[in-house]
């Protein structure tokens, strides 16, 4: 058996024993909130922002960006499970701002395989690539800040998103865990 899979289920029976009165908790979030952020292995929204089980939606994907999926996604949250208060956190160094659309639709053409990096991507696979990577926007980031501004924005002016649900833009610190505002990103995402 895969050594992940085999530490993954053991780590899960030691929970399973823990698990207390978990069981009986409300499917709606608690604490009325919601995060979107990046999927970064270094980011553990539960600490960071202090969450247990029950407390808030956490949505994720590579680089907490506003993708149509993560839209969805607040969508159900507060519309059928009563998120009132949401948050977009990026964070410093994010992979996301090492690549570009056409590095990565490159990369997939080359091969299957993961690529290096050293300070610029290589593709050394063997398997055959694929050009379906190439019509595909991977939501990369050139500004951080800006990145934050952009998705808070993106979230603020959609059609299924009420004008009373504040959003508030920040960047994790990986070096310190410090959450930092990104003033102008909370600004656009007030409450109108
Ligand atoms: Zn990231």
């Amino acid at each position: 058996m895969s050594t992940v899979l085999n530490e993954v289920l053991e780590a899960n029976k030691q929970y399973v024993e823990d698990f207390g009165e978990k069981g009986d908790l409300a499917l709606p979030p608690a604490r009325q909130f919601a995060v979107l952020t990046c999927m970064d292995a270094r980011l553990d929204p539960a600490k960071y922002a202090g969450l247990s089980e029950g407390d808030a939606h956490v949505i994720r994907n590579a680089g907490g960006r506003a993708s149509e999926d993560a839209i969805r996604s607040l969508v159900i949250s507060y519309k059928l499970l009563g998120t009132k208060e949401w948050f977009v956190i990026h964070h410093t160094e994010c992979g996301m701002e090492l690549f570009t659309n056409e590095i990565l639709g490159d990369l997939l053409a080359s091969s299957l395989d993961t690529a290096t990096f050293d300070g610029e991507w290589k593709d050394t696979g063997s398997t055959p690539g694929s050009d379906a990577g190439k019509s595909i926007d991977f939501l990369t980031i050139s500004d951080l800040a800006g990145s934050v501004v952009e998705d808070v924005e993106k979230i603020r002016n959609h059609a299924l998103v009420p004008p009373y649900i504040p959003i508030y833009g920040y960047i994790y610190d990986v070096k310190t865990g410090r959450l930092i505002e990104v003033e102008a990103a909370t600004k656009i995402g007030q409450i109108k």
